[in-house]
C-alpha cells in the first residue's frame, strides 16, 4: 500500500498531507514533488499515446498527444506551482520559520531538524530561530 500511496502522491504533485491546528488537511507540495508529478504524468501520457497510435494506425492525429500532455501534465503542474508559491508566501508571512535562516523554501523544511514545517508546527519551538540576513529576506 505504501507504493500505491507514493504513486498517488506523485500523481497529485504532493509528498503527503499535513493536518493544521484547526483540523484542516492540506497537501505538502514542493518543487521536487511538482517536477516528479509532471514527469510521471508525462510518462503515462507518452506510453498511452504510443499504445493508442499503434491501435488506430492513423498517425495524422499525433497532435492529440500534445493536447493531452498539456491538459494532463503541464497545466496541472503549473496550477500546483501557483498553489506552491501562494502556500510558501503564506508560510513566510505567518510562521517563525519563514523568516529563519535554516528554512529551506524549495523543500519547505527546516534544514537543522530535517523536518517539514507547517503553520501550526515549528520543529524547534522557536529555540533555534536565527533571522535571515537582510539581503536574503529582501529577495524572497
Ligand atoms: S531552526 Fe526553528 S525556526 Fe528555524 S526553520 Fe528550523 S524549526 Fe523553524
Amino acid at each position: 500500500m505504501d507504493v500505491l500511496n507514493k504513486i498517488l502522491d506523485l500523481l497529485m504533485f504532493r509528498i503527503g498531507t499535513e493536518q493544521t491546528e484547526n483540523g484542516k488537511v492540506t497537501p505538502i507540495v514542493t518543487l521536487g514533488s511538482i517536477a516528479w508529478g509532471i514527469l510521471l504524468r508525462s510518462a503515462i501520457v507518452i506510453f498511452l499515446s504510443f499504445l493508442f497510435m499503434s491501435l488506430i494506425e492513423n498517425r495524422k492525429i499525433w497532435w492529440i498527444s500534445f493536447l493531452v500532455l498539456w491538459a494532463f501534465a503541464a497545466y496541472p503542474g503549473w496550477k500546483q506551482y501557483l498553489f506552491y508559491k501562494k502556500h510558501l508566501q503564506d508560510v513566510s508571512e505567518s510562521t517563525l520559520c519563514g523568516k529563519c535562516v535554516h528554512f529551506d523554501e524549495t523543500g519547505q523544511l527546516c534544514k537543522l531538524y530535517d523536518e517539514h514545517i507547517s503553520e501550526g508546527y515549528v520543529p524547534c519551538g522557536g529555540v533555534d530561530w536565527e533571522p535571515k540576513p537582510f539581503e536574503q529576506d529582501e529577495n524572497d
